[in-house]
């Protein structure tokens, strides 16, 4: 079942690999190792792209990977692995270093959790736990380099490249499905749906992103298999569901989400993602916020394609910002003066929508801030322009105002002065306050 590829039939071009990456590998097997790159690394180069990041996989265990790197961290609870960190500041990176991992079918997942009760004291690094559902909580049972291919979960996923021989160690079929373009769960999927149902949402992700066919069988369950991600905490489904629209391709993995029937269907049928529901339903009553809804995915799309920066706080903001204005028409018909009024507004659509998951300050904070200064874009006099272009998330602020003068929401020369404004010497500022009283 293990088949050596060599590069005149994988095709991947060398140059496409980090040289720190490189250097991890080379370092291991000096150290008389296995190493390879693998996962999404190893996918994208076959594509011919070039990977943002490095996994690579080794039969050292993350403690020996530990001691041979001058900047070495051992990382994680769940799954254990060794951040090797190179460079420093914004320039530094991240080569992450995992161990092969054993895979266990779920009864004998469940012997390994039962001895881990009786010996605690064994539990350093060597645990493996499911709960009643199948789902796999704890992954650290240590395993052959075959056994690791096993538990990854698509076949694509699951190749290992040897930059030193170019070699490309592949178990099950990933190239020959590579070339297909099509995304096929390794084993059977329902079982592997069960241990991580998160899967389904990898599937929907990496479909949109890489435009592969779904294989039958692998998508055939997804729809009923759905229900699993109840059992998911609401934490990582959020990440999920952020790491879906910033792929670059956030768009098409709304369009294939729909196409998977993960989407809800009205109040008695909710999809897999309630913040999404409420606002794919809002736009498609209204077609003037389904224009903003689809500009601020286009221009995510845009600036990831860019390699641009994007924040999930911006796109979020962007997502919920039609709520935030029907709460804010409410507190004002109420009689609260706007500023308060738009702040209730912003205190109600986060307990709605973000509430489970607070904790995350920076995220919050950062919407509120984009929301707290729309009003703000519309007073073009006294003191007030001034203090808003200085403040650190004027840019964001900015990009969202664009955003709503494009769709139509506010008039386009708003938008115009204030990039005038912003980007003007201290006379052009003058001559531009005085334009607007
Ligand atoms: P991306 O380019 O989006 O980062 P990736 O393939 O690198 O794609 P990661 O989430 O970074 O995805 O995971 C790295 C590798 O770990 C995957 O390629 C896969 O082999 C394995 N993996 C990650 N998550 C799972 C999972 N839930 N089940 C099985 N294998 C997984
Ligand atoms: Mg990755």
């Amino acid at each position: 079942k293990r088949v050596e590829v060599p590069q005149a039939e994988h095709g991947i071009d060398p140059a496409l690999v980090d040289d720190r990456a490189l250097k991890v590998v080379a370092t291991l097997h000096e150290a008389g190792y296995e190493a390879y790159i693998v996962g999404g690394a190893v996918r994208d180069m076959m594509l011919g792209l070039r990977p943002k990041d490095f996994d690579v996989a080794t039969n050292a265990t993350p403690e020996q990977v530990k001691g041979l790197f001058r900047r070495a961290f051992i990382i994680g609870r769940r799954f254990r692995i060794v951040h090797v960190v190179y460079g420093r500041g914004r320039e530094h990176e991240v080569i992450e270093v995992s161990t092969f991992r054993a895979y266990l079918d779920a009864a004998a997942a469940e012997q390994v959790a039962g001895n881990e009760k009786t010996s605690k004291a064994e539990l350093s690094g060597k645990s493996h736990v499911v709960d009643a559902s199948g789902r796999v909580l704890r992954d650290n049972v240590w395993g052959p380099q075959h056994e690791d291919a096993a538990r990854r979960d698509f076949t694509v996923n699951a190749l290992y490249y040897d930059p030193q021989t170019q070699i490309v160690v592949d178990y099950h079929g990933g190239i020959a499905d590579a070339k297909k373009r099509l995304l096929r769960m390794i084993g059977d999927p329902v079982t592997r749906y069960r241990e991580d149902p998160v899967r389904i949402i990898r599937v929907v992700r990496f479909a949109a992103k890489l435009g592969f066919e779904i294989e039958p069988k692998t998508r055939a369950p997804m729809r009923d298999c759905a229900a699993l991600l109840e059992a998911v905490p609401i934490s990582r489904l959020f990440d999920e569901m952020i790491k879906l629209l910033q792929t670059g391709h956030a768009l098409a993995s709304i369009a294939q989400l729909r196409k998977q029937g993960l989407l809800g269907a009205g109040p008695d049928a909710p999809g897999i993602f309630p913040l999404l529901d409420a606002v794919l339903a809002d736009a498609g009553r209204n077609p003037a916020r389904a224009a903003f809804i689809d500009a601020a995915l286009a221009d995510t799309d845009r600036r990831v394609g860019e390699d641009k920066p994007v924040a999930p706080s911006f796109l979020l903001a962007c997502l919920l910002w039609h709520e935030v204005l029907v709460g804010w028409e409410r507190a004002k018909a109420q009689g609260e003066p706007p500023f308060p009024a738009l702040q209730l507004a912003i205190d109600g659509v986060f307990d709605m929508r973000i509430g489970d998951i607070s904790g995350r300050g920076k995220l919050g904070t950062d919407m509120r801030e984009i929301w707290m200064m729309q009003p703000r874009f519309e007073r073009r006099s006294g003191s007030t322009p001034l203090s808003l272009v200085e403040q650190p998330r004027f840019r964001a602020g900015f990009d969202f105002l664009r955003l709503r003068a494009d769709t139509g929401e506010v008039e386009p020369e708003l938008a115009e002065w204030w990039e005038d404004f912003s980007l003007g010497d201290d006379e052009e500022r003058r001559a531009l306050l005085d334009l607007a009283r």
